[in-house]
C-alpha cells in the first residue's frame, strides 16, 4: 500500500461564492461523501492543515494585496478582481486555509508520505497582487515554493480546462519547477494566455510548457498529447514531486469549457503519472481546481484518489462515465499540429 494522506478541513466549504456564481464547494463535499461511502478513509490518513500562517502567502503574494483581501473579507462585498471573483465575509480565512492544505500536503511528502491529496487546492489563476478567475491565493505555486525547501525538482501538471496562468506567472523564472499546462485555447476564452511560445524566462526558460487544445478535444486526442509531450518531459526532468492540478472542468459535461474528457480519460492521466511516480520514486501531491459540473468533478476526484490508493476498479465503477470519448478527425488534426509545435519549442 502507498502511504497516502488526505488533507481536509470542514472550513474548506466556506470557500464558496454566493448567489448564482458557478464556483461552489459542493464539489468538495460531494467528493468527500463518495469517498466516505466507499471506505476510502480506512485506507489513508486524514490530517488537518497546519495552523493558518499568513507568512506563507508572502513568498509569492504582495503585502498590499494580502491586506486588501483581509479588508474585503471584513466588508464582505465588492470584487477582488475586475469582475469574476467577488468578496464575501471570511474570504481571507477560507482562502488561507485552502492554501495551508496544499502547503501541508507538500510538507507531509517531505516527512515520508508518498501521496498527499488536497481537493480544496488548485486555485491556479491567482496572481501576485490580484485575484482572478475565482482564485484568491495561488496555493499551487505556494505549495511548489514551500516544496523547494525540501526538494530539488518539482513538476506541476495542470489539467484544468483553463490555462494555469497565475502559476505560470508566479514561477515563470523558477529553475526548480517544471510547469506544464494543458487547456482549452480559443479566441475570447478565459484567461487568454497559454500559447506554445510562452516557455519561461531567465533561469526558468524552457520550464514552462503550454499545450493549447482546441474545443472538442476528447480523451483520445488529449491522451495522445499527454503521451507525446507530458510523459517525455516528466521523464527528462525527473521531478522528486509531481503536483497535479486536477481541475474537473475539462469534462465533457462542464458548462464553462468545451473540452471532452470523461472520468475514464481523467483516470488514464492520473494512472500514467502514478505509474511514473512509482517507477522513478517521485511523490505526488494531488490538488483539485475548477469544475462547474459539481457531480462530474466529484466523480473525477474520487476515481483519481481510488487510483492513488490502489482501490480495485469495481469499487468505483458506478461513478464512471460509460466510455472514453473520441475526437473528430478535424479536431484531431489540430491537436497533432499543436503537439508538433510544442515538441519543436521544447526539443522533444
Ligand atoms: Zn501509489
Ligand atoms: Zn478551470
Amino acid at each position: 500500500m502507498h502511504k497516502t494522506v488526505f488533507v481536509w478541513d470542514d472550513k474548506y466549504l466556506d470557500y464558496s461564492f454566493p448567489g448564482d456564481h458557478p464556483f461552489k464547494s459542493l464539489r468538495e463535499s460531494k467528493a468527500k461523501k463518495y469517498m466516505e461511502e466507499r471506505g476510502f478513509f480506512h485506507q489513508m490518513e486524514v490530517r488537518r492543515p497546519d495552523p493558518p500562517d499568513e507568512n506563507v502567502l508572502y513568498s509569492l503574494h504582495s503585502r498590499d494585496y494580502v491586506e486588501f483581501v483581509k479588508l474585503k473579507s471584513i466588508e464582505g462585498e465588492g470584487l477582488l478582481d475586475y469582475g469574476d471573483t467577488p468578496a464575501f465575509k471570511g474570504v481571507f480565512e477560507s482562502s488561507l486555509i485552502r492554501v495551508m492544505g496544499s502547503v501541508t500536503g507538500i510538507r507531509l511528502l517531505s516527512q515520508g508520505y508518498e501521496h498527499a491529496i488536497n481537493i480544496g487546492g488548485g486555485l491556479h489563476h491567482a496572481q501576485r497582487s490580484s485575484a482572478s478567475g475565482f482564485c484568491v491565493f495561488n496555493d499551487v505555486a505556494l505549495a511548489a515554493k514551500e516544496g523547494e525547501k525540501f526538494f530539488k525538482r518539482i513538476a506541476i501538471v495542470d489539467v484544468d480546462g483553463h490555462h494555469g496562468d497565475g502559476t505560470q506567472a508566479l514561477l515563470y523564472d523558477d529553475p526548480n519547477v517544471l510547469k506544464v499546462s494543458l487547456h482549452m485555447y480559443h479566441k475570447g476564452f478565459f484567461p487568454g494566455t497559454g500559447e506554445v511560445y510562452e516557455d519561461g524566462i531567465g533561469a526558468g526558460k524552457g520550464l514552462t510548457v503550454n499545450v493549447p487544445l482546441p474545443p472538442g478535444t476528447g480523451d483520445d486526442a488529449y491522451l495522445y498529447a499527454f503521451d507525446e509531450v507530458v510523459m517525455p518531459l516528466l521523464n527528462r526532468f525527473g521531478p522528486e514531486v509531481i503536483i497535479i492540478q486536477e481541475g474537473g472542468d475539462s469534462h465533457f459535461d462542464d458548462p464553462l469549457v468545451e473540452l471532452k474528457l470523461s472520468t475514464r480519460g481523467y483516470l488514464s492521466i492520473i494512472r500514467r503519472i502514478h505509474n511514473l511516480a512509482h517507477e522513478r520514486s517521485s511523490k505526488i501531491l494531488l490538488l483539485g481546481g475548477g469544475g462547474y459540473n459539481y457531480d462530474a468533478t466529484a466523480r473525477i476526484w474520487t476515481v483519481s484518489v481510488a487510483e492513488l490508493l490502489a482501490i480495485p476498479e469495481e469499487e468505483v465503477e458506478s461513478l464512471h462515465d460509460c466510455c472514453l470519448t473520441s475526437t473528430t478527425s478535424f479536431t484531431m488534426d489540430k491537436v497533432k499540429e499543436v503537439v508538433e509545435r510544442v515538441k519543436k519549442v521544447h526539443q522533444i
